[in-house]
């Protein structure tokens, strides 16, 4: 085995000594709230500090009037996010107003970057402490000095390297639906991207620390298990010479149980045609796959640094097509990378027309402070970016409302996930292909199976009848 990054138990232990020193410092009936934004890994991370809450004696609450623990899980992927995270923690200042013994700490992405942490501690002064990405296991210690010592911290000198801490404790947001991470961190160095310079290099957890997490999963009666990782595909590398990412999936599906497999994400210049095979031989993982093409042009695919072009990338797709015909595939585009020409643009809806996505996830460039794009001359005018980004937008509305029009009158098996956000009276399900179905049915459907025979498709959703 390779270098491993797991804390030693001993570390792990210290942890759960100052989760008992919270709980016998803290009054009965304590509260926490924690807000997320961003990722599936920074939900999962937010499902371990609201684990180490509940540990510390916290009962979770969903509002952040009620609480005397706030914590804000930021995220940096876009500006957007960022100054989002900013309004809401100050929403937070006028209940610390009535509460002074209000505990309000930041973590996540934003607050991993030396200024946001820095600009935080200056600008606002009831945000007590913020630990980073790589140290989220501290978070009992950090919360444990702020009760007691009463000053204010915001080190985020954390290692670049990243660890791994085993065994903490979760609480999971759903009883049917899991994210399992694989992985951790980046060292991929896409010029546009934050994520290596606040989640640390890529670090992967032992395989065996996972398949006991998925046995435990289907055990409790998980119907999903999400892996997780910012590029599952160089899962191991790190680790083992000789055990790669298709053979951990092809592990996870020995486990028993009646559950489905999806993972996120992949990138192009990692995955393989063993794992498409792999894909192809395994009922309980899902076929569908999201391989993130950011732009359809070689030249600035070569200035994102992404380390593949048009021909690998196709080349993947046609072989999954082939191995999985039927198999769902989906993307993330960037429109308005800088010095993206018209031409460039081109290429990509060209990309849409060849691959017929059945979805896309679009967005358009935001600068990120410290990334190589950041300082990149030509950037694109804002309307160009988003004249670009509708003409996208409308190609791919009608691929997807093509490809969904096929299901009419299918009836498909789909796992309930609950109420549909924008119409209460209807269920929301989704099949093995991520297909979000919507259609009439009692609560008591949420968190199993129901097959639904679909009768009408807008492009980004079915609507249907419970059989
Ligand atoms: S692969 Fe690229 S885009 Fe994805 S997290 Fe790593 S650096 Fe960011």
């Amino acid at each position: 085995m390779k270098k491993d990054k797991t804390l030693s138990a001993q570390e792990t232990e210290k942890q759960f000594e100052f989760m008992d020193k919270v709980r016998k410092y803290n009054r009965e009936g304590m509260r926490a709230y924690i807000e997320t934004f961003g990722c599936q890994q920074n939900e999962a991370d937010s499902e371990r500090l609201a684990g180490m809450a509940e540990y510390m004696g916290y009962t979770v609450t969903d509002d952040p009037s009620d609480a005397d623990l706030i914590v804000v899980n930021t995220c940096a992927v876009r500006e957007h996010a960022e100054l989002k995270a900013l309004s809401v923690t100050g929403q937070f200042k006028h209940i610390k107003q009535n509460k002074s013994g209000l505990i309000i700490a930041m973590c996540g992405c934003m607050v991993s970057q030396e200024h946001r942490s820095q600009s935080i501690k200056n600008s606002y002064p009831y945000v007590d402490f913020v630990f980073d990405t790589r140290s989220l296991h501290t978070f009992p210690e950090r919360l444990y000095e702020r009760l007691v010592t009463g000053k204010r911290s915001f080190d985020i000198s954390g290692s670049q390297e990243g660890v791994i801490a085993e065994g903490l404790p979760v609480r999971r947001a759903s009883d049917f639906k899991a994210w399992l991470s694989v992985m951790y961190g980046c060292n991929n160095f896409c010029t546009y991207c934050i994520v290596p310079y606040v989640r640390g290099r890529e670090r992967s957890r032992r395989r065996e620390n996972i398949l006991e997490e998925a046995r435990q999963l289907a055990a409790s009666g998980y119907r999903e298990i999400t892996l997780l990782g910012q590029n599952v595909n160089s899962y191991g590398n790190d680790l083992y010479d000789d055990y790669d990412f298709a053979d951990l999936l092809a592990d996870i599906c020995r486990t028993d149980g009646d559950f489905t497999v999806r993972f996120m994400t992949s990138h192009p210049k990692d995955a393989t045609r063993k794992l498409i095979d792999t894909m192809a031989e395994n009922a309980k993982i899902a076929k569908q796959f999201h391989l993130p093409l950011q732009s359809g042009s070689d030249r600035i695919l070569g200035l994102m640094n992404r380390k593949y072009n048009r021909d690998r990338y196709l080349d993947l797709v046609g072989y999954m097509r082939l191995k999985i015909p039927d198999i769902t595939i989906t993307t993330d585009i960037i429109v308005g990378f800088p010095g993206e020409t018209e031409e460039d643009f081109e290429m990509t809806l060209d990309m849409l027309s060849r691959v017929q996505y059945d979805n896309i996830f679009s967005f358009i460039y935001s600068k990120r402070k410290g990334t190589p794009a950041e300082k990149m001359a030509s950037q694109v005018p804002d309307d160009v970016k988003k004249e670009r980004f509708e003409r996208l937008i409308e190609l791919q509305n009608g691929i997807s409302r093509r490809k969904n029009e096929e299901y009419i009158g299918k009836t498909i098996r789909v796992l309930v996930e609950g109420r549909s956000k924008t119409d209460d009276s209807k269920l929301t399900g989704r099949n093995e292909k991520n297909r979000l179905v919507h259609f009439e049915g009692e609560d008591s459907l949420i968190g199993g199976y129901a097959d639904v025979t679909v009768e009408s498709v807008q492009p980004h959703a079915l609507f249907g009848r419970l059989v």
